[in-house]
């Protein structure tokens, strides 16, 4: 399969320890994985180096990323002075822009929303916002910060399982960053643990495992956490 995302030996640092201390990565087309690691592993530098948002740091490496890439933050980051549906075709063109942004929308289960404003909206509802503002671009690579972890326990269930729709629907290479094991076993074909700006663990299940087969495939990363 097409790989989408390829890093090598990549390096970062903003002071002079190393915050990403020799990452190599390969994604292909279609699959979902899962960046797992403690608060100050390097995950967020290494999304960041991925979209570009870096430049604070220093380092070298080498690093191949698909042009159609979409990032969802832990805050939806939404224009306050932009209603739902022109926050999510911002910057498309195209004369069915509009059509396509009202399909996004619905497919977050936020019809009929078009025309609030962000305000009026939950968190929730704001971050599937930023959601369909990320798919109606089409991206080869959806990047998400921890994109739920502002979210209560019940309504992050429900956008894991919006997440998963979408991604199958779609088909975007997927890496979430997150410090939730039960989330990354949860929605991830592979899950890879960064610890101290290094790979330490790289486990594909695939989603074809029903829930118990894969916590049990997962098991092996109890001892890398
Ligand atoms: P994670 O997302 O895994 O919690 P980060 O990638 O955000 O970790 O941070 C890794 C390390 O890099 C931390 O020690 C953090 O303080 C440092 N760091 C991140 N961004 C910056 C920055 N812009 N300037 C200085 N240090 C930074
Ligand atoms: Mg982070």
């Amino acid at each position: 399969m097409t790989v989408v995302v390829r890093v090598r030996d990549l390096v970062r640092r903003f002071t002079q320890k190393g915050v990403l201390n020799g990452i190599d990565l390969d994604i292909r087309q279609g699959e979902f994985v899962a960046l797992l690691g403690r608060s100050g592993s390097g995950k967020s530098t290494l999304l960041r180096a991925l979209a570009d948002l870096d430049h604070e740091a220093v380092g070298s490496g080498e690093l191949l990323v698909p042009e159609r890439l979409s990032v969802v933050f832990q805050d939806a980051r939404l224009l306050p002075w932009k209603r739902v549906l022109d926050n999510v075709i911002l910057g498309l063109d195209g004369p069915d822009r509009r059509h396509r942004g009202r399909e996004a929308l619905a497919e977050v289960e936020l019809s009929g929303r078009e025309q609030s404003w962000p305000y009026e909206l939950s968190g929730g509802e704001q971050q599937r916002v930023a959601l369909a503002r990320s798919l109606v671009r089409r991206p080869a690579l959806l990047l998400a910060d921890e994109p739920f972890g502002a979210l209560d326990a019940l309504t992050r269930i429900r956008m894991h399982v919006l997440l998963r729709r979408l991604s199958a629907a779609h088909h975007p290479a997927v890496l979430l960053v997150t410090h939730d094991v039960d989330e990354a076993i949860e929605l991830a074909d592979r899950v890879v643990v960064l610890d101290d700006g290094r790979i330490v663990a790289d486990i594909t299940v695939g989603l074809a495992a029903p829930g118990v087969e894969r916590r049990e495939r997962f098991a092996a990363l109890q001892h890398e956490l």
